[in-house]
């Protein structure tokens, strides 16, 4: 039986992540300080599991087969609240786990985004695309703060020759979103059920491509199992406007809400899609959850919820 921790394991990724290895048979050891994670998310995990409240900014000793890092504060409204300590999550938080993973030699996962790529200035975003980052700017606290961890991840690479990989998480939804992350999916949905005015940030013409948290989770497994390095994006290819999800998520609730335009966020990014073919190619994955069939599920989960 294989050892696994997960940091950030009471998130919304972290979660399912979670329940998916317990029902492959593993031991995981979930660490979370609750900042943005939530109780309720792990509440069910009985067996084979143990949760240790973890602060990842402080090192901590445990001796484990694999390790998945995604704790870190990760919604625009999360890590606007919480920059400096969204750096030093980042930073600092990586730099643990990593020096656990040498201790261990246990196989380590990082959990990048799509932030590192900024407002980008192609499109589809590619892995070799280097990125367009504000660095004084509000989201810089996130996005520096996972480009700076990959850079410890591939030092400890190249110096230890540990084995570590790198997944660019895009815009992932489904059951167990916090309902105040402030996410659009989220956000929307819940404006939405209470039949109440859907919030687009600027002209709705940005553009977001959603992935089903299901698919993610096991592009992160075939990661983890897999000889690569990465990084490697995983997400969702289909393209919408902010505007076009908006006006799906009123169809798919039958809501009487209308939609309203307040200011636009600042460096907010203006397009964003994978391109997959790393993921494809190498883990033979893409997703197989369509968008409306994600929202679908979504939308009842948040039904039980409000
Ligand atoms: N957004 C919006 N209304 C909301 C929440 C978000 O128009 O109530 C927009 C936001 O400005 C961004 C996109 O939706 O352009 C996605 O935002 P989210 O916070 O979900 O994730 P991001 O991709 O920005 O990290």
């Amino acid at each position: 039986m294989k050892k696994i921790l997960v940091a950030g394991g009471a998130g919304f990724i972290g979660s399912h992540l979670i329940k998916r290895l317990l029902n492959e048979s593993n031991y995981v050891i979930c660490l979370d300080n609750f900042l943005t994670g939530q109780k309720e998310n792990i509440i069910d995990f009985k067996n084979n599991f143990k949760l240790i409240k973890h602060d990842i900014i402080n090192p901590i000793d445990i001796k484990v087969d694999e390790i998945y890092n995604l704790a870190c504060p990760a919604s625009p409204k999360q890590y606007f609240k919480y920059p400096i300590y969204t750096t030093k999550i980042s930073v600092f938080g990586t730099l643990n786990l990593l020096e656990l993973a040498a201790k261990y030699n246990a196989k380590y996962l990082q959990a990048s985004t799509s932030e590192i790529y900024g407002d980008p200035l192609i499109h589809p975003q590619t892995e070799e695309y280097f990125g367009n980052v504000n660095p004084i700017g509000p989201r810089a606290c996130y996005d520096e703060g996972k480009r700076c961890a990959e850079t410890l991840c591939s030092d400890f690479k190249r110096e230890k020759n540990l084995n570590i990989k790198i997944v660019r998480i895009f815009n992932t939804f489904g059951e167990n979103m916090s309902k105040n992350d402030g996410r659009v999916i989220s956000n929307f949905i819940i404006q939405a059920l209470k039949n109440e005015n859907l919030t687009i940030y600027g002209d709705g013409k940005q553009t977001r491509s959603f992935c089903y948290v299901d698919d993610l989770v096991n592009g992160l497994i075939k990661m983890m199992n897999s000889n690569y390095f990465g990084p490697i994006n995983l997400g969702n290819p289909e393209e919408y406007t902010i505007l076009e999800v908006a006006k799906k998520i009123i169809k798919l609730t039958n809501s009487k809400s209308k939609i309203i335009f307040l200011d636009a966020l600042q460096d907010d990014p203006k397009l964003r899609k994978p391109n997959i073919n790393k993921a494809k190619q190498l883990l033979n994955w893409s997703p197989e959850i369509s968008f409306e069939e994600g929202l679908k599920k979504t939308i009842s989960y948040f039904k039980g919820k409000i």
